[in-house]
């Protein structure tokens, strides 16, 4: 009987159905039986055991006949009792069919073949793009099978204990090799490995077969036995084949599995790249929008933005918030003395020795506007106001920048405001500015170049 097509196995079934229910059963009988030895040689064993469930008074008598589906369905076995029995094959097929990773289903799939095949070796090699790759490799000896990291196959597998002759010839005809005795076979005898190994141990019985699903060729399953002649018959073939099938449907899917379970995590890690490089740029971006560009310390919307978030940190805490305000005397004389562009520089030197003042990550010294600076001191009294304010005070002084037109000094001085709040409701960062402000004020009031504290 030829190979039917998906169209008239459907035919056959719906058409057996039909015979059976007006009672034309020997005709059913024909066309279930039709039915049933084609899915077993695609391999669709879901569909056998479903035919075999819904027309077994179709089908029993065949069973009772013959014992195992097996002897039945691969035709060409007329020896008793193979040892690869259907039921066999359709346990391994059901266990592979539910290994859906790659690594677990090859180490699976050859486990299951060596032992049930009967071979001391095997190896799984697959097709990928015209060429063969090992993919896994046992042996009874070492009772484990390795998943190999797709090896391709070459001259250099020699090495690895393969003859390679064998294997193109099975992927080029698609045809079986069976060899009784492998180096008495003349196709074969100018192997090297086959060579190689007739000086020590010579490979006697060998089965490699075709892998393939919907007429599409997967790969060759490759076997070794060299303890007997004749370890493998066409018998145990034919069963082979029928797990192969099967094999090579879990193996596509387990491949299409992996190549998804690759494409999301390299879509995943693309998605976790770039939205690393957009916080980055985010970051990038809030940092240059907070940075008074002629000092490269905070600007003033930063500095609002951190009050605020300071202010109702205190506020939960309970902790004196501080502000210094301060501001360079006589800064409008310099300018007119000195230029603007020495005013600019010099603005920029008084930043720099301020922010060295600052010394916590927490405090924040902000350019307030014009030539006055601010610094939020968060969990910090008027002490600690005081001594941060005498370092900026200090460092700027050491600066020495001279300022000829300065009615305090002959250099550069500041004037400082501080004020100290532990906030709560009736009170605002606003109350706070507004505070230091005064101070700041009062000590310009005062004669410049000094510190007052507004508490
Ligand atoms: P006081 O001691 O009372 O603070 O006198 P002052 O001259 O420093 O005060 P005033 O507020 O009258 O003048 C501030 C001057 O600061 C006005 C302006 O020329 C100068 N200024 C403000 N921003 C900048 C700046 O970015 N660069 C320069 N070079 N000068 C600035
Ligand atoms: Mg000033
Ligand atoms: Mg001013």
């Amino acid at each position: 009987m030829g190979k039917l097509c998906t169209h008239e196995l459907i035919a056959c079934e719906l058409a057996a159905k039909f015979y059976l229910e007006i009672g034309r059963v020997r005709i059913a009988r024909t066309y279930i039986e039709d039915a049933r030895y084609c899915y077993i040689c695609w391999g669709a064993t879901a569909k056998v055991l479903h035919l075999e469930k819904h027309y077994s008074q179709l089908l029993g008598r065949i069973f009772s006949e013959v014992g195992t589906i097996a002897a039945q369905s691969t035709l060409k076995s007329t020896t008793d009792s193979p040892k690869l029995d259907l039921m066999t094959v359709m346990k391994a097929a059901q266990m592979l069919s539910e290994e859906i990773v790659l690594e677990k289903l090859l180490k699976k799939l050859m486990q299951t073949i060596i032992e049930n095949a009967g071979a001391q070796r095997g190896y799984l090699i697959l097709e990928r793009q015209g060429q063969l790759f090992i993919e896994a490799a046992g042996s009874v000896d070492l009772e484990d099978i390795s998943v190999l990291k797709s090896i391709p196959i070459d001259n250099k597998v020699v090495m690895l204990g393969l003859p390679t002759t064998i294997i193109n010839y099975v992927a080029r005809t698609k045809e079986n090799v069976v060899l009784n005795d492998a180096k008495k076979e003349e196709k074969f005898n100018r192997d090297r490995y086959l060579i190689n190994s007739a000086k020590t141990h010579p490979v006697t019985s060998i089965l490699c077969t075709p892998l393939i699903h919907q007429g599409k060729f997967l790969g060759v399953v490759y076997l070794e036995n060299n303890l007997a002649m004749g370890a493998f018959s066409l018998e145990r073939l034919d069963i082979l084949q029928l797990l192969c099938s099967q094999a090579a449907i879990s193996l596509e899917n387990a491949q299409l599995y992996a190549e998804k379970e690759e494409y999301s995590q390299t879509l995943e890690q693309r998605v976790a790249d770039r939205t690393a490089q957009l916080e980055k740029a985010n970051q990038e971006l809030h940092r240059l929008a907070s940075l008074d560009g002629l000092t490269q310390i905070a600007n003033r919307r930063r500095f609002d933005e951190y009050l605020t978030l300071e202010w109702k940190r205190s506020l939960r805490e309970k902790q004196p918030l501080s502000l210094i305000l301060f501001d360079v005397d006589y800064f409008k004389r310099y300018n007119d003395c000195y230029g603007h562009q020495a005013g600019d520089e010099c603005l920029k030197q008084i930043a720099k020795e301020s922010s060295n003042a600052v010394k916590r990550s927490i405090d924040l010294l902000a350019r307030y506007g014009g030539e006055e600076f601010a610094v939020i001191l968060s969990n910090t009294n008027t002490e600690g106001a005081t001594v941060v304010a005498q370092e900026i005070r200090d460092r700027v002084r050491q600066l020495k920048i001279p300022h000829q037109q300065s009615q305090v000094k002959d250099y550069i001085t500041l004037s400082l405001g501080i004020s100290t709040i532990i906030p709560d409701l009736n009170s605002s960062p606003e109350i706070l500015i507004a505070s230091a402000d005064t101070a700041l004020y009062e000590a310009k009031k005062q004669g410049r170049d000094r510190i007052i504290s507004n508490q």
